[in-house]
């Protein structure tokens, strides 16, 4: 892969405090792996998205030359009950105005889906696509989940672990949250939205013909969910049409998280980029033999970096300190102990 000249990561995490400082976390990464840039995204996993932002936040302020995309803190549920300087709208604009790159949304995967109360197309959430789809910003939704999640007969075992089998009535179901996304491009065609790991779609890719032949400005990303992965390799010849043909739609990136296995890491960056930059044979999620693409150089950068570039920006947005400084102190209530007692020092060193 020595052929490649330049890539984004554009879907990372960091999500979780441990014993390690996590600023330098992927400095090794950026360098191990001739990854030029890289787009760190807030996920509300393990601590909510305030506490995502502001580690993010000081992310940005130290490794400037980051990309990274902001939560939406759910202060109240029901949505609509968010007070108006706190609702998904204003918080957006504070994001923009710190020097956040765009906005990541977790709430159309199932769990998180359930907590918004099962809709997508609620009005607090369509106030914020209105607002996104004006100021062309970059919009990463993770919507959906593999369908085999939904069947207690299918669903793999680490997903029922992490209470992501959607097996009782409360959640949606795959086609439910698949028609709000619909629905939402419907509504705001011009969103520049990227749908995360494929938008689960690796049985079905015909969707995503459509969708890109309706919808200039969408985008979706490479991100294993491994089963997409499954779908490529079962379909060489269909994919290999679908790749060349969207490579201005598709968007390279791992999923990498602060403090993950590295072996595994390791193995699945291999596989993606061999994937898209090489016409080598990969061995695949399946343990089966997964084909490599075999793309022209100029759609191997599309998917590596440029529609990202397009997308969010050549080079990351400035980071303005004092309006993080003032976002900080507005949100502290909705930090946990141990949220304080990390960010504190972070505060008093940095800003
Ligand atoms: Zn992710």
């Amino acid at each position: 892969m020595s052929n490649i000249s330049k890539i984004i990561d554009s879907h990372l995490h960091i999500s979780r405090w441990r014993e390690k400082d996590y600023i330098s976390c992927f400095d090794k990464y950026l360098k191990e792996y001739n990854v030029n840039k890289i787009n760190i995204c807030a996920v509300p996993l393990y601590q909510a998205n305030i506490c995502n932002n502001i580690m993010l936040g000081f992310y940005k302020l130290l490794r400037p030359n980051t990309y990274i995309h902001g939560g939406i803190e759910l202060i109240k549920i029901p949505i609509d009950n968010m007070p108006c300087d706190m609702d998904a709208v204003a918080q957006y604009r504070e994001l923009m105005d710190i020097g956040f790159d765009g906005i990541k949304m977790l709430e159309g995967k199932p769990n998180e889906h359930k907590r918004i109360g099962n809709n997508l197309n609620h009005p607090a959430l369509n106030k914020l696509y209105y607002e996104i789809e004006n100021d062309g910003t970059h919009l990463l939704m993770h919507a959906n989940d593999p369908d085999e999640f939904w069947d207690i007969k299918t669903a793999p075992k680490w997903a029922v672990e992490h209470g992501w089998a959607y097996l009782d009535k409360t959640f949606s179901s795959y086609e439910e949250i698949k028609n709000q996304v619909l629905q939402i491009l419907k509504d705001y065609p011009n969103l520049s939205l990227t749908l995360a790991h494929f938008f689960f779609c690796g049985k079905e890719p015909q969707i995503l013909e459509e969708l890109f032949n309706q919808y200039p400005n969408l985008c979706v990303d490479l991100t294993p969910g491994g089963e997409m992965y499954v779908e490529f390799e079962k379909n060489p010849s269909y994919y290999k049409e679908f790749f060349n043909k969207y490579s201005n739609r598709l968007i390279f990136g791992t999923d990498r998280s602060f403090m993950c296995d590295e072996k595994y890491a390791k193995w699945l960056f291999n596989l993606v980029t061999g994937f898209i930059a090489t016409d080598n044979t990969i061995k695949s999620f399946d343990n089966r033999e997964l084909m490599g693409l075999g793309l022209s150089d100029e759609k191997r950068d599309n998917i590596l970096f440029s529609n990202f570039e397009r997308r969010v920006g050549f080079t990351p947005k400035p980071f303005n300190k004092e309006k993080f400084k003032s976002y900080i102190q507005k949100y502290f209530f909705a930090l946990s102990s141990e949220d304080i007692d990390r960010i504190k020092p972070l505060m008093e060193k940095y800003l």
